[in-house]
């Protein structure tokens, strides 16, 4: 039994008008939101991959298929809360997570103590070990043409059995 496993998450999603946006479980004021099946928490899936990955649990599409009713404008919090239990099935626990957020609009630094909060108390750690980033990418490409944003996550997980 490996007593340590890592594991990443990426995901990407559209900016559309009429849609709220949701990042790392808080509800941001902006003219657009992201478009996704779910309420299309970029933040939020790239951590559940990364907790699904580092035990080689398949990603958040094969547990949440968006052909599923089920999941149809899902809080994020919700499948986070999934994902975590299925992860404590295993024996496993957080040890920390990294992410990092690519978009040119909105600023988010004001909201990430709040996202730290949300996510520490799903993923039952201290908020100092859940670190959220943000860069832009300079305007260019699809995120600098504020067309979508994109989340990258890193999990440590310990096995406490
Ligand atoms: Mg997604």
């Amino acid at each position: 039994m490996n007593k340590y496993r890592i594991g990443q998450g990426f995901d990407v999603h559209e900016f559309q008008e009429g849609r709220k946006l949701f990042l790392g479980g808080v509800e941001i004021p902006y003219k657009t939101g992201l478009l996704g099946h779910s309420d299309a928490d970029v933040l939020l899936h790239a951590i559940c991959d990364a907790l699904l990955g580092a035990l080689a649990l398949g990603d958040i599409g094969v547990h949440f298929p968006n052909t599923d009713e089920r999941f149809k404008g899902i809080d994020s919090k919700e499948l986070l809360r999934q994902v975590m239990n299925l992860i404590k099935s295993k024996g496993y626990r957080v040890v920390n997570t990294d992410s990092t957020l690519i978009l040119q609009k909105p600023k988010i630094a004001e909201y990430v103590p709040e996202m730290q909060r949300i996510i520490s108390e799903i993923i039952e750690v201290e908020t100092d070990r859940v670190s959220i980033k943000a860069t832009t990418s300079e305007k260019m490409g699809f995120t600098g043409r504020e067309e979508g944003a994109v989340a990258q996550s890193i999990a440590l997980l310990k096995y406490t059995k």
